[in-house]
């Protein structure tokens, strides 16, 4: 027998209909990319957004087409969003921070029929445009004045908005349609597209509004550093709207006093960023004797948040930290540290250990700690294996169905992290499963130790890569980029190490780098460092090779140690992803990317703009 209920389809459209109707009045203020402050309302992009979909129904996009952003965090990006969503198009969002031919590839696989794009971002699209022949128009998202005649053929937003009609009806269609389009940034093989629909955009929402997970209020002022093309802005671009926060867009300024500036002239209570950009905001309100007098607040995922993060917010500025963790494939909130009843009761410090850790699954998430073999795991807290994951708004196959059937038997996606679980079922990433080190049989965690070193004063950034040994397969190798003006000896490091993980964790060496490397979506680049360290060897009185130290000492037996994973076909064309910290775009680097397997353009076909 069927409930008897309305049948009321989860499309987004519904987000920003009830954004308009109950919080119209409520602002988005954005930094422009022109420069100044601009200032709008839910009603005005709900507008707007409805003269989107008008505009592009006139430039021949149908339901299905994809039409994507090359966009910043601004209120426009959210009018275009849902003015491609609420007609049934889908919304690909783009992440400026590939190389140009990662994107050549990206637009093309996906088979772009439109791009909106900042100003920011007109050279990258003027060198590649012969080479994204299905891409039929490009839009900018400026009037005419500030478009000039950059990009010849390229039309002006602001023209087409005021041109377009207002007038039409968004939703009445399947909540399962494909609403929004985005490849992961992984950094083995060619990107997967992962295909968000409706229904998983809507219930994504819903969950991550629970005050467990983000739990914005409609009293919040909501600051998304986390960009819009990189899984979704962790859905705060759908949330805010959701219970009528203020928005507060940061544009194309990421920098530390750019982010302070907007934090306090608009009040800001919650934010979420990854912790590269949390960084530079402490290093200027320290440097700049800064304060930060409305945040309450900060999330911070897409890799793991040291310590002295945590405890900086928290002693020097008041302002709680929540550990998040997700994936483009989870859309992508997974698990948030927020304290169970019984964590709640501990001491500061030691809930501090449990906000350390990657946190729970709220309803809608299914986690499973398994072995080579799927076999589950214990929840100890000390058992590494294989994280995997299933829910609504968790991906079931790739777009185009690249690599196949990605389930298990029982419908579980596999995350390619490694993590623990403990008995209160908070989940801990080690590693990902190609960064873990394999030393003597066991398994040593590249990111517990990078984080520990992470907290040292003088430290940067610091990284953790394995190095083939000869007698232990594997061993661990720290680098360290030191904060500017800055000198350090190794045992500095070795002894701030000392004590706070197991002796046969200890590296081997510590080298001292100009820069780390960190991937697209402001991750280290592990494999860049790799293919950079190739053929630095391990000195001979290393601990390891002279035999000293607890290396002989057999590791602890509870810890899980299966065999090396698949191997995975590592493509040089992805090897240069790179991020500027999170600043403006910048993809200087040492060595080219080569050329990527443009096998799905039509090498011939011309698009309506000239070839540069
Ligand atoms: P992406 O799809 O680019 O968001 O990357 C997802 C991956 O980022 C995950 O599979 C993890 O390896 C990593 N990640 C995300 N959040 C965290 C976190 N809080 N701690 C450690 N790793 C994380």
């Amino acid at each position: 027998m069927q409930g008897l209920m309305q049948d009321w389809p989860l499309t987004v459209d519904k987000i920003l209909d009830h954004a308009k109707a109950w919080h119209g009045g409520r602002e988005i203020v954005s930094r422009s990319v022109e420069g100044p402050i601009v200032r709008t309302t839910y009603a005005e992009v709900y507008e707007r957004a409805k003269r989107v979909s008008n505009a592009l129904l006139g430039l021949g996009i149908l339901p299905g087409d994809r039409v994507a952003t090359l966009a910043w965090n601004t209120a426009r990006h959210v009018e275009a969003w849902y003015g491609i969503m609420g007609m049934g198009a889908i919304c690909h969002t783009l992440n400026p921070r590939l190389f140009a031919e990662q994107l050549v590839y990206i637009i093309n696989h996906a088979d772009d029929r439109i791009i909106l794009t900042d100003l920011t971002f007109l050279p990258i699209l003027a060198s590649i445009r012969d080479q994204i022949p299905g891409v039929k128009h490009i839009i900018v998202l400026a009037d005419e004045a500030h478009l000039g005649d950059s990009l010849p053929g390229a039309l002006a937003y602001e023209t087409l908005v005021a041109n377009a009609s207002a007038d039409i009806a968004w939703g009445g269609f399947d909540e399962n349609t494909a609403a929004g389009l985005c490849y992961t940034s992984g950094t083995t093989g060619n990107p997967k597209g992962v295909l968000y629909s409706h229904r998983s955009n809507f219930l994504h929402t819903l969950v991550t509004m629970g005050s467990d997970v983000l739990g914005i209020k409609a009293t919040d002022t909501v600051l998304p550093v986390v960009p819009m093309f990189h899984a979704n802005a962790w859905g705060l671009a759908f949330s805010a709207p959701a219970v009528g926060a203020k928005l507060v867009m940061p544009g194309p300024k990421l920098d530390g006093a750019s982010v302070h500036e907007l934090l306090e002239t608009e009040g800001v209570t919650f934010s979420a960023a990854v912790p590269t950009v949390w960084q530079m905001l402490l290093t200027h309100l320290r440097t700049s004797k800064g304060t930060l007098s409305t945040l309450k607040r900060v999330v911070i995922g897409g890799s793991a948040v040291p310590e002295a993060i945590v405890r900086g917010f928290r002693d020097e500025y008041g302002v709680d930290v929540t550990h998040a963790w997700g994936m483009t494939e989870t859309s992508p909130l997974g698990t948030q540290a927020t304290p169970n009843h019984a964590i709640a009761q501990m001491g500061d410090e030691q809930q501090l250990q449990f906000k350390l850790k990657q946190g729970r699954a709220p309803l809608g998430i299914q986690l499973k700690l398994v072995d080579d073999e799927d076999k589950l795991l214990p929840h100890d807290g000390e058992t590494f294996g294989r994280l995997k994951v299933s829910g609504p708004f968790v991906v079931g196959e790739y777009f185009k169905s690249e690599g196949g059937n990605i389930l298990d038997a029982e419908g579980y996606f596999d995350t390619g992290d490694v993590a623990t679980i403990d008995e209160h079922g908070v989940m801990q990433i080690t590693d990902r499963a190609k960064d873990v080190i394999k030393s003597g049989g066991e398994w040593i965690s590249s990111i517990e130790i990078e984080n520990i070193a992470a907290g040292h004063p003088k430290a940067e950034l610091a990284a953790v890569i394995g190095v083939a040994h000869p007698k232990w397969d594997e061993r661990p190798l720290l680098l360290v980029k030191l904060m500017a003006g800055e000198s350090a000896a190794k045992d500095e490091f070795l002894q701030f190490l000392d004590g706070k993980i197991a002796k046969w964790w200890m590296p081997d060496d510590v080298v001292f780098v100009d820069e780390i490397p960190l991937g697209a979506t402001g991750k280290i680049d592990k494999k860049l460092i790799r293919e950079r360290m190739k053929d630095y060897v391990l000195p001979a009185s290393s601990p390891a090779t002279s035999g000293t130290a607890a290396l002989a000492a057999p590791p602890e037996p509870k810890i899980y140690a299966p065999e090396p994973p698949v191997a995975v076909v590592e493509d040089d064309a992805w090897l240069n992803w790179t991020l500027d910290a999170a600043q403006a775009v910048d993809r200087s680097h040492p060595t080219q990317p080569a050329a990527v397997d443009q096998a799905e353009a039509p090498a011939d076909a011309q698009g309506p703009f000239p070839a540069k």
